[in-house]
């Protein structure tokens, strides 16, 4: 069990299956996304069956920060105005229906402000025209010599209780692992489901073919630290750059992330915020520290929604699948109940990418499948990369990643090397 702020929680265990079963809906996954969207489905009376091929949201979602904003990494001036839009609302709703789940469960959701630093002057100016153009007006301030947008009214929560609020009526399997699917069957190495609806919720799709994932996505890494914050405000707040630090603020705790680095890629690990944490936070407490990956879409945009008549996924989260989570649980919803959804194309998992990045992607995985390294990854084959700041090998094409004993720690693949 990976050691985050949230892993005080306790998740109730649940079965590996061990029989042929039949379901409506098929949810393959068990992270924040595969939760949010059998509960969905669920409270609307469909038949839902969850399988998740280790624990209950183990994976990228215990490691998360766990903030709910419409504010991202992208810039909206990066959108052009009719995507902009679209998303700017999707993620409103998103938050709005996070509050409501907060009138029925107890996640220790907190309504704050999320705050959007910027060292350039002209970022600043034109992310608050891009946003003024789709109708909002943030608050805008300088502080500190940087300047700020303010959006009010966002929120973050501890997501394991969430989680461990929505699962209690969800059919769910754990140590199950689908590795194949047909047209209505999704296959586990020794027993077989039968769908009407398969929902891939798995970070990385497992699937390598299928929806041509491997071109379309890859995986960025970032370092996490919690430290005691005596000082009682409550916020979240993001650099313009990457490499500037995130905070958000936890009961009496500071967490402080900072990079957003390829995996696969050397870099220094956990060195340079821990050099900024010295010298900012003197005589701190350091309570937990921990690294996440997640996956990165070509173009800023999730990939949500129908890739075959019954089969529907969400994964190129960027760092956001919080917010993005649910926007997928009431996307595939509506696609699963036929309804209108005006969000389909925005998210479309088929729609056309920026060549330039797809060809990057190709190139970049044929060059280490064609390096001849001997230690290769169990995914698609690609030689791996030792990273000496954290002592595991990783995949610079798809983001796998195993430890020193050749132990897989992060997906894609799911095999030992
Ligand atoms: C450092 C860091 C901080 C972050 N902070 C935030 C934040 O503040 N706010 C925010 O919105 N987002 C944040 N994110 C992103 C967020 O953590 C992820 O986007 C989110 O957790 C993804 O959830 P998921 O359900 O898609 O994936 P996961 O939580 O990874 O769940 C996927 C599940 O599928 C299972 N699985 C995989 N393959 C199979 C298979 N074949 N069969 C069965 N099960 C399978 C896996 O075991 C896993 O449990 C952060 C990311 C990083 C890197």
């Amino acid at each position: 069990m990976a050691n985050t702020t949230w892993s005080n929680i306790e998740i109730k265990k649940y079965p590996k299956l061990n029989k042929n079963i039949k379901t409506n809906c098929l949810v393959v996954g068990g992270g924040i996304c595969g939760v949010l969207c059998a509960y969905r489905l669920k409270e609307l009376g469909i038949d839902v069956l969850l399988v998740e091929r280790g624990k209950i949201a183990n994976e990228r979602t215990i490691r998360t920060t766990a903030t709910i904003t419409a504010l991202q990494d992208f810039l909206y001036q990066d959108l052009d105005i009719y995507k902009r839009k679209l998303y700017f609302e999707a993620s409103i709703e998103a938050i709005n229906e996070y509050k409501k789940l907060n009138k029925k469960h107890n996640f220790l959701f907190e309504e704050v402000s999320s705050y959007k630093y910027f060292n350039s002057h002209n970022l600043f100016v034109n992310e608050i025209k891009a946003l003024n153009e789709i109708g909002y007006y943030p608050n805008s301030f300088i502080y500190n010599g940087k300047y700020i947008i303010e959006f009010m009214n966002q929120a973050q929560m501890n997501p394991m209780l969430l989680i461990k609020e929505l699962i209690n009526n969800i059919e769910i399997y754990e140590d199950t692992e689908i590795t194949y699917y047909d047209s209505n069957k999704a296959y586990t190495n020794n027993n077989i489901i039968e769908f009407s609806n398969i929902i891939v919720t798995t970070g990385y799709p497992f699937m390598k073919i299928k929806g041509l994932f491997s071109f379309k996505l890859y995986q960025n890494k970032s370092y996490v630290i919690e430290i005691e914050n005596k000082n009682n405000t409550k916020y979240h707040a993001i650099g313009s750059n990457n490499n500037d630090l995130y905070y958000r603020t936890y009961n009496n705790s500071l967490l402080i992330g900072y990079g957003n680095y390829k995996t696969g890629k050397n870099n220094l690990g956990f060195k340079p915020i821990i050099n900024i944490i010295n010298d900012r936070y003197k005589n701190h407490k350091i309570i937990h520290k921990w690294i996440n990956q997640d996956t990165m879409s070509l173009d800023n945009i999730p990939y949500i929604g129908k890739i075959n008549d019954n089969v529907y996924i969400a994964c190129g989260f960027n760092m956001y699948g919080m917010t993005n989570s649910m926007i997928s649980s009431i996307l595939i919803k509506d696609l699963i109940l036929n309804k209108d959804n005006k969000n389909i194309n925005l998210f479309n998992p088929k729609r056309k990418l920026p060549i330039n990045k797809i060809i990057k992607q190709i190139s970049f995985s044929i060059l280490y499948l064609l390096n001849p390294k001997i230690k290769r990854c169990k995914h698609l084959g690609c030689s791996l990369n030792f990273i000496k700041s954290e002592k595991t090998y990783e995949c610079p094409c798809h983001g796998s990643k195993y430890d020193l004993d050749e132990k897989v720690i992060f997906g894609p693949t799911s095999h030992n090397m």
